[in-house]
Formats: C-alpha cells, structure tokens, sequence
C-alpha cells in the first residue's frame, strides 16, 4: 500500500548521489524504465550509454530489492568506483503518483514502458499506466524531442496505448522507418526479461514510439 513509500518533496531532495556514487555536479538522470522488473532492459542502458544516467522504477519492493542487489553485484565484478555500471540504479516507487517528485520538468530524455501489466476490465482503466492524465505528467518531465518507448504482447493494449498517445497533443508517433532506425529498437525485443519470454514463446510484440512535441 502507498502508505508504505517514503518519496522526496522535490526531485532536489532526493540523495543522488548514494544511488550513483560518480554522478558530476549539475548531472541528471536522463532515461527512466518505468516498471523496470528484474531490470534486464536497464542493465542494457547503462552499457549502451555510459555518458547517461538511468534510473529504473518498481513498485514491487522484492523486485526493486533485486535490481538493487544486481547493479551492486555487477559493480563489483566489474571493479567497483573505476568501473562499469555506475550509471544505473533503481528505486521502488509507485511510477503513477510519484514521477514529479523526481524529476524536474523538462529532464527526461527517454521514457520506457516495457510489457507494462495490462488490465482488461473497463472499470480499470484508470489503473494503466498509460492513460490521458499520466500522459501529461509524462510530458511535463519529458524534455521537448524527448521519447516514449513503449512495447507490449498484447495487441488490445499496444491499440490502447497507441489511441491515448495519439489523442494527446504533446505526442507525436515516430513512423516505422524511424522506430526502426533507433539503435536501441532491436534491444526492446530481448533485453527485458518479459521480453524474451515472448520471443522464446515466439509470441508477438507490439512496439510504438513517440516524441514529446
Ligand atoms: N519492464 C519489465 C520487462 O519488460 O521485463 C517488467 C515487465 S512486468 C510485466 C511489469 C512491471 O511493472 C512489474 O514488475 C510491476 O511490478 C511493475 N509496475 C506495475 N505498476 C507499476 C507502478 N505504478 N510503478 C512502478 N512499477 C510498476
């Protein structure tokens, strides 16, 4: 339950620097995984962007404990402060209530909304983590050119989320030669441990892009 998640007033209260021990004066966080899992897809962040820093986010505390523990781990193999794997850390949070209070508006170079949970019944739409008012939020801490990545198995979903970003003035769809462009499409299939779920049962997956206007 909420009552549970102690979470900064402002994004310049939260202690940066105990999650990334390197970070440089006036350094953000750029890349959120939002709804990381066991945080597969941020591990490959944090390889593809060295320069960057990104942060996953995870409500289920046993979950965000074992991403916790897995960046520590990879640090450690890889020789500790001078090493690999500074870049990455993750928090448990509630992603829906709590995005403002950690980043400031504009900060958000790219967001990612990988197998996010779907429900189905109607009553509970409001609980996607996709819908008209959480785009919004988005958007405020998207930087302008920024983007939303967002890939599902599920085509009902995947034609959900693609309505609602479309419907929002502030989104735009990237076409499929430009998703196809971005280096880190091919990672999306495989990367996340739900993904490669889906491609070892060779189901289908659905990707969409979008850029913040
Ligand atoms: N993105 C990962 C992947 O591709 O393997 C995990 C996909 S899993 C199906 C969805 C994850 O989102 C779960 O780990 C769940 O706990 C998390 N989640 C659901 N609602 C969330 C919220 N409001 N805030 C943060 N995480 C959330």
């Amino acid at each position: 339950a909420d009552h549970s998640f102690d979470y900064p007033a402002r994004p310049q209260d939260v202690d940066w620097h105990a999650m990334y021990p390197n970070i440089q004066e006036g350094q953000q966080v750029s890349f959120a995984d939002i709804g990381c899992g066991y945080g597969g897809f941020l591990v490959t962040l944090g390889e593809m962007f060295p320069e960057k820093l990104s942060i996953g986010m995870e409500i289920r505390v046993k979950v965000s404990d074992y991403v916790v523990d897995r960046i520590k781990a990879l640090r450690h193999k890889s020789g500790e402060a001078g090493g690999a794997y500074q870049n990455i850390a993750c928090i448990r949070t509630n992603a829906m209530k709590y995005l403002p209070n950690y980043f400031a508006k504009g900060q958000l170079e790219k967001m990612f909304f990988l197998y996010p949970d779907p429900h189905f019944k109607r009553a509970k739409h409001k609980w996607r983590i996709i819908n008209q008012a959480l785009l919004s939020e988005y958007a405020y801490v998207l930087k302008k050119g920024g983007l939303v990545y967002t890939m599902t198995d599920v085509e009902d979903l995947h034609k959900w989320i693609v309505s609602h970003m479309e419907q929002h003035p502030l989104y735009q769809r990237l076409d499929e030669q430009a998703a196809n462009a971005d280096p880190i499409t091919p990672k999306l299939y495989q990367s996340s441990e739900e993904g490669a779920k889906v491609v070892r049962n060779k189901g289908d997956h659905f990707l969409a892009i979008f850029q913040r206007l």
